[in-house]
């Protein structure tokens, strides 16, 4: 059987699967219109048999409420289609800039900000990344550049090396950082050829893979290995998550969340608000309880164990702080 590249897509198996009567349902469920639904069956595997309020689920079940829209919830409310400075790049940040590798994703997350660009077929075609390189090459304040989308680790291999290849070439790039939830929902999905790419970035300049993981549970037995491999190929491992409710609003959960990744050798870098994109209200915690929760959390961790609580804004060189 395939160990990777089965995922649920409609509602009815993945409920079956978990053992739950969509008729005893006690909230209402969306028909997934705005972004398919997408769950690796390896997520789906973490997920506690009949709890209808699991935090994986939630992250990833049609919800009714997608399709209500709130106030001051927008479709691009960190003002990325402003900031792209060539096609897939965007350039935000001073020091760095952000190259969207693929539209794809391993999981459809239901309160994704980037969720327009699911199924929009994102390829970088030759051109367009000479013209990225260029971009890059001609400006010397770039030190780093993120791999980001969708998923870069969604791509075959050689796709990848293709496009970090050139960049490695750039004398002023001093670092790859990759953005990818493929170790957390489908591990198995990322072989050996990707270990050898990050090896070869490692071994020319800092590789940095961020990871996104929402509470301890979706740390598996194969997300650990896969991550220790990650590391033993040279990459520093770095967490971000987003604040959700239901998910992880709760001193507790992010403790656990915190001490699990420390122990598999990954550290919390970002807590997000969430941003305020079309469809995502009900995951919305206020900024007063995140900003109490992270104060717990500093209580009860090293200081390294703790993340920043952050938010994207339109226009600001840098993510905001909250605390
Ligand atoms: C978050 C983000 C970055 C990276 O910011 P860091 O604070 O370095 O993690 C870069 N570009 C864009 C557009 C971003 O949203
Ligand atoms: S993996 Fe990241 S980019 Fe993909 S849907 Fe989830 S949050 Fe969005």
């Amino acid at each position: 059987m395939e160990q990777y590249g089965r995922a649920f897509t409609r509602t009815e198996p993945l409920l079956e699967h978990l053992g739950l009567a969509r008729d005893e349902c006690p909230y209402r469920l969306g028909s997934g219109e705005g972004q398919p639904m997408l769950v690796p069956v390896s997520l789906a595997g973490c997920m506690r048999s009949g709890d209808w309020y699991d935090p994986v689920l939630l992250q990833v079940l049609p919800r009714a409420e997608e399709e209500t829209a709130r106030e001051g919830f927008c479709r691009d409310p960190v003002g990325d289609c402003d900031a792209a400075v060539e096609p897939g790049l965007l350039h935000k940040y001073g020091s760095r800039v952000l190259l969207i590798t693929t539209d794809a994703c391993a999981v459809h997350c239901r309160y994704c900000f980037r969720r327009g660009l699911h199924g929009r077929a994102i390829r970088l075609e030759r051109g367009a990344l000479k013209r990225i390189v260029r971009y890059v090459r001609d400006h010397a304040d770039i030190v780093e550049v993120i791999c980001s989308g969708g998923d870069p680790f969604m791509l075959p291999c050689a796709t990848l090396r293709e496009i970090v290849e050139p960049l490695l070439t750039i004398e002023h790039v001093r670092t790859i950082r990759i953005h990818t939830r493929v170790p957390i929902v489908e591990p198995l999905r990322l072989g050996a050829g990707i270990e050898e790419l990050v090896n070869d970035i490692a071994c020319r300049r800092t590789c940095v893979v961020v990871i996104h993981a929402n509470c301890a549970q979706e740390i598996t037995r194969d997300c650990r290995a896969k991550l220790q491999r990650l590391r033993a190929a040279g990459a520093v491992l770095l967490n971000q998550s987003v604040l959700l409710k239901g998910v992880n609003d709760s001193a507790d959960e992010l403790e656990r969340l915190c001490r699990t990744l420390v122990d598999t050798g990954v550290l919390p870098y970002y807590l997000h608000q969430l941003d305020r994109v079309e469809g995502a209200w009900h995951f919305e915690v206020p900024v007063d309880s995140g900003l109490g929760l992270v104060r717990q959390l500093r209580a009860r961790l090293p200081g390294y164990a703790v993340p920043r609580y952050v938010r994207d804004t339109t226009g600001a060189s840098s993510k905001e702080m909250l605390g």
